[in-house]
């Protein structure tokens, strides 16, 4: 060492990633497990840290200079190297959500999706999963950054503000950098509505401005509307009236979304409505209802999020009429493809049983999101590899799971799962494929990172750090689990 302002011994490398390797203007960076930690390495011919990255260490002529994993240095790296940035989908036809709530899953994610024909959207995380995990959207789009990095990915990734239901919410997505949004219409949709007989809902579509109600009668009952019928939907009265005051409000949040900010954006984004969070199943007829509003106030989504027949459960397979969802999802994938833009299945973690359905009936247009099985994931890690810091998960999950409640609905219950105490720990992975314990574990991540510890730490800190020691295995976990995703979707290499 040499010329270095406080010379110490060279950083202590446990673990190199060689595919991280990226050379500009000379200086080499590439990722490496430092002491025990992920950092980036930074080696010049001059011995000089380019200026503006942070750095650890003071740098000495033969050593390189070791910089933390910040979000600011991940901003730094995306601007020297575009390919690390998030981008809109560049016209793959189909797209994957990823999210990943630790910020540790995306390597196994690129490591499942190498070669195939879909476009991976890894930072994708909402408002709820934000407050719940203590994260920052800077830090989710670093995580995603580090790991495509990390992986040596070339392809391109998208970054999804997922959920999102206001223009506060939004600036804060695009101000990060985020290249999609997922506009959340559920408190523009009244939920009462759904249970009120039609006499009331005839009262009430009354009391809409003349204007409003001629204009759309003239389009969607009296045949002003011409691809009705080329749709394959038909709309009678009281249907429309109800559809008309469901959605009117969401599709008026939307176009304003869309008008003040996303046609406003300098960059291409990806634009999603979703109306899966509503009280009724979307009909065909709703869907190409709230479409047709959407394409004729200008707004161009690039998907659409219906609320299907059947429950979209957290952490577990379908729940419903199977043949039903099939005959509806077709129709739905059809409207989609026609109109210009793809279906988007939501809490799509798991669903083996529609995979096929999804990847048959919308083969050139869909997007799954998926997020709390890789969580599920990590636990399954755990529980094979740290089974008493496992057993210390179940039972904070099962203490907060009434809390839990309040941000999701399950139907699993406590009664269900096996106590820890009876379970061998040869036992404990097999919770990882028990429904009800899988739902439990999936919705009270956020009490089990925040439960805190004697030392002033958190489980959520000694919990990273297992899994930081666990890194092979968890990746090998979420690609072998991404891998049933992706088959039972029917995605192919070289297809
Ligand atoms: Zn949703």
């Amino acid at each position: 060492m040499t010329a270095s302002a406080t010379p110490g011994a060279a950083p202590r490398i446990d673990r190199r990633y060689p595919a991280s390797r990226l050379v500009k203007d000379r200086a080499v960076f590439e990722l490496a497990r430092v002491d025990g930690k992920k950092r980036l390495l930074v080696e010049t011919p001059d011995g000089r840290t380019p200026d503006g990255l942070e750095t650890e260490t003071s740098q000495g002529g033969a050593c390189p200079a070791v910089c933390p994993l910040t979000p600011a240095n991940s901003a730094w790296m995306r601007r020297a190297f575009p390919h690390l940035a998030p981008t809109a989908n560049p016209g793959r036809s189909n797209s994957i959500g990823l999210g990943d709530r630790l910020g540790k899953a995306a390597s196994g994610h690129l490591q499942a999706l190498a070669g195939l024909p879909v476009f991976p959207v890894l930072a994708q995380q909402s408002m709820r999963e934000l407050r719940l995990t203590g994260r920052t959207y800077e830090e989710v789009l670093a995580a995603a950054t580090w790991a495509v990095l990390e992986t040596g990915w070339k392809d391109g990734f998208g970054a999804d503000g997922d959920h999102l239901k206001t223009g506060e919410e939004l600036d804060y997505a695009l101000g990060c950098g985020f290249t999609m949004i997922t506009l959340d219409c559920s408190d523009h949709i009244d939920k009462a509505l759904a249970t009120l007989p039609d006499a009331e809902i005839h009262a009430r579509y009354l009391l809409l401005p003349a204007p409003e109600r001629e204009d759309l009668e003239a389009r969607y009952l009296a045949g002003g509307e011409p691809r009705l019928a080329e749709l394959g939907v038909s709309m009678d009265r009281p249907g429309f009236e109800r559809r008309v005051l469901t959605y009117r409000g969401a599709i008026a949040h939307s176009v304003d979304m869309y008008a003040t900010r996303i046609a406003k954006s300098d960059r291409k984004l990806d634009f999603e409505v979703s109306i899966d969070e509503t009280a009724t199943v979307t009909s065909p007829a709703d869907h190409v209802f709230v479409a047709l509003e959407l394409l004729r106030r200008g707004v161009r989504p690039m998907s659409i999020a219906p609320r299907f027949c059947g429950e979209f459960q957290k952490g577990v397979d379908y729940r419903g009429d199977l043949a039903q969802f099939q005959v509806e999802f077709a129709a739905h994938a059809a409207i989609a493809r026609r109109l210009g833009y793809r279906v988007s299945v939501h809490s799509g973690s798991d669903k083996f049983l529609v995979f096929p359905i999804v990847g048959k009936e919308a083969p050139e247009g869909f997007h799954l999101k998926t997020a709390g099985t890789h969580w599920l994931e990590a636990l399954r890690v755990l529980s094979a590899h740290e089974p008493a810091m496992f057993r210390e998960i179940l039972r904070v999950a099962l203490a907060s799971l009434p809390d839990a409640r309040n941000f999701y609905h399950i139907s699993g219950v406590a009664e269900n799962v096996a106590p820890e105490a009876s379970l061998a720990d040869a036992q404990l992975p097999g919770l990882l494929d028990q429904d009800d314990a899988r739902q439990i574990l999936h919705i009270t991540y956020g009490h089990v990172l925040r439960t805190a510890e004697p030392d002033g730490g958190t489980l959520g800190d000694r919990l990273h750090a297992a899994l930081d020691r666990l890194e092979p295995e968890y990746a090998a976990g979420i690609a072998r689990h991404l891998k049933r995703h992706t088959d039972g979707l029917g995605l192919r290499r070289g297809a």
